[in-house]
């Protein structure tokens, strides 16, 4: 797995790479009405560029889940703007109806972490990627199966696993056809909400492989959830870090790993690198509780667990700064004192 994961990959370059696919802005998303709704995703902003892999990291309930979904509007936003600059001029995703959004639905997919759970077991694989042609009117009468076809060898399946059932496939092969049943309708932006999380380590490296190589064959782009950090080091140009549904700190994946700016992403990759190359770095378990995200502190919402809090943190209001080009964070107590590289 580690032998694999060092390998860098090509990075994107030139001016193409630098364009935005999507710009979010001050998204939100409450969950429940009343004084106290849950606030999942609270303000958040942060872009997307064309070719990109953005990887989304944060503890579990952060709101990486609520944010993919927004994205691909499988949930309303409670406010705030989605601009998807696909071709002609930017659309607001978050300003559609469902109806006006539907013709969009092809360019923007997700894969989710258990595609078994998503997947009928009762429809052949061939039939389960026809069913997603189909949705959108793609690849009709005799292109059909040789389409089918191309999809499965795209992700490393055989063609005569068009006519097996869900059940008879392995963890590794149901995530690949879940990658084959959103590449199916061509799409330019895919959303992978913890695509390993249900795999074994074995096979991990082989599917973040796949996605990396995918994207490079297709110039996808790609929002990469995880809680793996080691993983989102390999596979991420970019890093968005969550806590309690705000963003903490924006930066090139390089500059994050070797020079973390906000305390809660130091306190993430304090934890030092395992020597045992089958174990990887994840998001380790904090001190303290998270705090409920209907009852969010004020100011500063890490500032009950962070180390380096104190009164003003209550009250002061948490702005991204940048420190480097590219590279934004929230905390007003380390934004003039970035650490030594
Ligand atoms: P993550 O993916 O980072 O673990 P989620 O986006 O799943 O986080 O959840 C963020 C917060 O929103 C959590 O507190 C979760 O309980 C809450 N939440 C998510 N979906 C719903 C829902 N449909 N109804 C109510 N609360 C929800
Ligand atoms: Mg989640």
């Amino acid at each position: 797995m580690s032998a694999v994961l060092q390998q860098p990959m090509a990075l994107p370059t030139g001016s193409l790479a630098e364009a935005p696919l999507l710009e979010v802005q001050h998204l939100r998303k409450y969950f429940g009405s009343g004084a106290h709704p849950v606030r999942a995703v609270d303000d958040v902003s942060f872009t997307i560029r064309q070719g990109e892999t953005l990887g989304l990291v944060g503890e579990s309930g952060s709101g990486k889940s609520t944010i993919g979904r927004l994205l691909t509007r499988l949930v309303d936003p409670t406010g705030g703007q989605i601009l998807y600059h696909g071709a002609g001029a930017a659309q607001d995703l978050a300003a559609l109806s469902q109806g006006q959004y539907r013709p969009l639905r092809s360019k923007i997919q997700i894969i989710f972490q258990d595609p078994y759970a998503s997947l009928n077991p009762r429809m052949r694989i061939r039939e389960v990627l026809a069913e997603a042609l189909d949705t959108h009117g793609l690849a009709k009468g005799r292109a059909r199966l040789p389409r089918i076809h191309e999809l499965l060898q795209q992700v490393g399946l055989r063609t005569e696993h068009a006519d097996r059932f869900p059940h008879e496939f392995s963890g590794g092969q149901r995530q690949r056809i879940g990658i084959a049943r959103a590449l199916a309708v061509e799409p330019k932006f895919i959303v992978a909400d913890e695509p390993l999380s249900a795999l074994d380590v074995s096979i991990q490296a082989q599917v973040v492989n796949l996605l990396g190589e995918l994207k490079e064959q297709l110039g996808l782009t790609l929002l990469f959830i995880s809680h793996d950090l080691d993983v989102v080091e390999y596979l991420c140009d970019r890093v968005v870090v969550l806590y309690l549904g705000r963003v903490m700190e924006i930066a090139p994946t390089e500059a994050l790993y070797a020079n973390p700016q906000h305390p809660y992403t130091r306190a993430l990759l304090a934890a030092a690198p395992i020597p045992d190359p089958a174990q990887r770095r994840s998001i380790p378990l904090l001190q303290g509780d998270l705090p409920s995200p209907a009852h969010p502190p004020s100011g500063c919402v890490f500032r009950t667990r962070c180390p380096l809090a104190e009164e003003r943190c209550a009250s002061t209001d948490m702005l991204l700064r940048e420190v480097q080009p590219g590279h934004l964070h929230a905390c007003w107590k380390t934004a003039h004192h970035p650490t030594s590289p």
